[in-house]
């Protein structure tokens, strides 16, 4: 069936400004990882991606080892775009990434050169387009030299194939290395990837989150609902189709009695203020404006709008937030 996208779409989503960049996010983006392989029947994911941008979601995030196989949701993807999309592809950001295993051999992963702008050009391959958004080395390399990373990423801007590019999970002091860098090199460095939730708050203990500030660097946070945790999901047990059933990349054991009885009480907290659990967890990590973006996944539609309500209340009073702490530590 033809899609027509919502037209109210840009009334419904807030726009943050991506550091002290001209670019803007919304403030809910829709991460790829899981759902989107061969593993999950087409017009699901259709649906999903269709129910996002209608909600004013223009911020679609892959890499290229995303699926099952690997390389799956970018041509999952690349569909959608072709025969939903295509008249849109100025309304959206989509970003890549490379930095893990994606095929055998010595080249295949890591921060080399060789790796990376082969792997941009493969995953521009998958998603039929000439250029992403925004191109991230995935994770830091022990072993390469970081101005060989950074040296790649900034060719892949001046090529064409990218427009901005972005970090994932470097820590502080690796950030503001990488950052120095490509400055020196005239591409800017946008945006961070890190992980952060209610219960991952690293990035306030390792300093990143005051790093990007003072840089001007935007902030994407993935996994802000702890891949399905932090939802009232797993309170009765653990459901057929949720990931932890699925031996995904949620571990069962993080269900254990103690983590379920937390989760029960952050549940208790939503519930009074008017919210799911899903919302609070979200209107957490956007609380302060310090983050730019919260990048949820979703197995259905009705996750992606259960989602996007957290903005209709993001503010916490100081007892909340105190309450939360006692319940959601990392
Ligand atoms: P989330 O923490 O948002 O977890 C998503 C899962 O939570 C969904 O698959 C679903 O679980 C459940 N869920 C979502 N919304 C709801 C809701 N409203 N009610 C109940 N359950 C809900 O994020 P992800 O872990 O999926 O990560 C998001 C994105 O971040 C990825 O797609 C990827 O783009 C990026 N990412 C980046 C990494 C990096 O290294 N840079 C690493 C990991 C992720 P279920 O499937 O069980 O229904």
């Amino acid at each position: 069936m033809t899609y027509t996208p919502a037209e109210d779409r840009y009334e419904r989503m807030t726009y943050n400004r991506c550091g002290k960049s001209g670019l803007k996010l919304p403030a809910i983006s829709l991460g790829l990882w899981h759902n989107f392989g061969d593993d999950t029947p087409h017009a699901l994911k259709q649906s999903i991606v269709r129910k996002a941008f209608d909600l004013g979601i223009t911020h679609f995030d892959l890499a290229n080892n995303y699926g099952p196989p690997g390389g799956s949701a970018e041509l999952a993807f690349g569909e959608i775009l072709k025969t939903d999309l295509a008249g849109h592809r100025d309304e959206l950001v989509i970003s890549s990434k490379a930095g893990y295993g994606m095929w055998p051999g010595p080249y295949g992963e890591w921060g080399s050169r060789k790796y990376l702008i082969s792997s941009c050009d493969q995953s521009l391959r998958r998603l039929g387009l000439d250029y992403v958004d925004i191109f991230y080395s995935h994770r830091f390399d022990p072993d390469t030299p970081l101005e060989e990373t950074c040296g790649a990423l900034d060719h892949i801007v001046r090529s064409g194939r990218a427009l901005y590019v972005g970090l994932s999970s470097y820590n502080s002091r690796r950030t503001r290395e990488a950052v120095e860098i490509l400055k020196s090199l005239g591409t800017p460095c946008l945006i961070h990837q890190p992980s952060y939730s209610m219960i991952n708050r690293w990035i306030e203990e390792d300093g990143l989150i005051d790093t990007l500030e003072e840089l001007g660097i935007g902030s994407i946070v993935f996994s802000p609902l702890a891949q399905g945790m932090l939802t009232s999901k797993y309170l009765g047990g653990i459901p057929d189709e949720s990931r932890a059933a699925q031996d995904k990349s949620l571990n069962r054991d993080f269900l254990n009695e103690r983590n379920v009885e937390n989760i029960r009480k952050l549940n208790a907290i939503a519930e009074r203020r008017g919210q799911t659990l899903a919302q609070m967890a979200l209107a957490w990590v956007l609380r302060g404006d310090r983050i730019t973006t919260a990048l949820i996944g979703a197995s259905k539609p009705s996750q992606v709008e259960d989602c996007v309500k957290a903005l209709e209340k993001r503010d916490f009073t100081a007892d909340e937030l105190a309450e939360i702490d006692i319940y959601a530590r990392d």
